[in-house]
């Protein structure tokens, strides 16, 4: 997949859409409702402008009307060849020439430097979700020996590692963290005992401060990659550590401006809005999980042409403060290195007569710093790289901020007093 889209990415964009609305009970109503034929789309900005997006929403409200599976479907059912859940719940049939992702997590997997002969642990969840199954595949594609740890059972998983020599670790970066305790707890050096040489940390956020402290304990090269639960992994890092490159191969995936859904350019920040290519047993056209990715300008030092993106977080809390897109996870991201620092509020206001924005960051402090100055100033610089943008950084006691004005949720962390226009 290329962004922007070159011409035979166009071209199999529109043969999908076709096949889709062949088929497709639901999505035959939605493009007759919008106006839209296939024969009239020639270019991506046709697709753009005029067929419709796909919520979650939709999805799931469609299943809970018309169970199990919604009039998403395009096969009948002896056509599927398994069928998984994710959360909702949502089920997604899948045909057996549908390789769920895979091809997206082998190349991940290769440009961590995992090599033929590498023994991958793998603990994300094998039931019910797709995600461990998933990981386990790709995997042994790139010639590993796997282990199917799964979730919990630490004390076992640690012991399964250190006999099996484990040098790749594959889950969530926090069991990673809960296996270095226990290893500790057995007496064990997780350096020393364990032998992991790389991770590839998915399905949580893996913060600065919580991928410094992980490589510290076991000596281990974090690899971060994303994914979302319908339409399957995304991006991955490289040795480069420079954002994850897009790897996603069977999906055609837009960038787009959350306030006014122009496409976005590289240096730019944009919502992820995704079609599955290619016959699919529930197929999804335009959608758009909510998740907002800054595109990186350049090409990588590793020589993959693939575009990167780091994630931003989800679309609702985003602002645009003086022309920039802001989410609160990013400042929390830049947060996470002050440990003392644990909620905080983004006041943007627009003083009138001013040409610019004004952006106070009041950072809630739990015990009062010995150099009040310079937290301001190491807060300040911190924000202003993550974020890119200079915010006026004010300390106040973390409990005169409401308990919304932290992490995950982040509901009460924007205070926007700009008059609308
Ligand atoms: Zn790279």
């Amino acid at each position: 997949m290329h962004w922007p889209p070159r011409t035979d990415d166009v071209a199999r964009l529109i043969d999908t859409l076709r096949w889709v609305v062949e088929r497709s009970p639901y999505y035959r109503r939605v493009l007759d409702g919008a106006g839209v034929r296939i024969a009239d789309l020639r270019t991506y900005d046709d697709v753009r402008r005029r067929v419709p997006r796909t919520a979650k929403v939709d999805l799931v409200e469609n299943q809970r009307a018309h169970p199990p599976f919604g009039e998403f479907l395009a096969v009948p059912r002896e056509e599927f060849g398994s069928l998984h859940t994710s959360p909702g719940p949502i089920l997604i049939p899948r045909l057996a020439s549908e390789r769920g992702g895979t091809p997206v997590l082998a190349s991940s997997i290769r440009a961590m430097g995992v090599r033929p002969g590498d023994v991958a642990h793998v603990t994300l969840s094998y039931h019910i979700m797709p995600g461990g199954l998933r990981l386990h595949r790709a995997f042994e594609e790139a010639g590993c020996l796997v282990l199917n740890g799964g979730t919990g059972n630490s004390r076992l998983q640690v012991e399964l590692a250190r006999a099996w020599g484990a040098t790749v670790y594959a889950g969530t970066p926090s069991f990673l963290a809960n296996l270095g305790d226990t290893a500790r707890e057995l007496g064990l050096d997780p350096r020393r005992d364990l032998t992991y040489r790389v991770g590839f940390s998915t399905a949580e956020a893996l913060t600065p401060a919580l991928r410094r402290d992980l490589e510290d304990t076991f000596g281990i090269e974090l690899f971060d990659h994303c994914g979302e639960a319908q339409i399957g992994p995304l991006a991955g890092e490289c040795r480069a550590h420079e954002g994850m490159h897009l790897h996603a191969r069977d999906l055609f995936c837009e960038f787009l401006d959350p306030e006014t859904g122009e496409p976005v350019e590289a240096g730019g920040t944009g919502e992820l809005v995704a079609t599955q290519l290619g016959p699919r047993a529930l197929p999804l056209v335009r959608y758009a999980p909510g998740d907002v990715f800054r595109l990186l300008s350049g090409a990588c030092p590793c020589g993959d042409p693939a575009p990167r993106v780091v994630f931003v977080g989800q679309v609702g809390a985003i602002r645009k403060i003086k022309g920039v897109l802001v989410h609160p996870a990013q400042v929390h991201r830049a947060l996470s290195e002050f440990p003392d620092v644990a909620r905080f509020q983004i006041v943007v206001d627009h003083p009138e007569g001013e040409r610019y924005d004004r952006a106070v960051l009041r950072a809630g402090v739990s015990t009062p710093p010995e150099d009040p100055t310079a937290l301001v100033r190491a807060i300040a610089e911190r924000v202003k790289a993550v974020a890119l943008v200079g915010m006026d950084v004010e300390l106040v006691g973390a409990n005169d901020l409401p308990e919304g004005a932290a992490a995950p949720r982040f509901a009460d962390v924007m205070v926007d007093r700009r008059k609308k226009s």
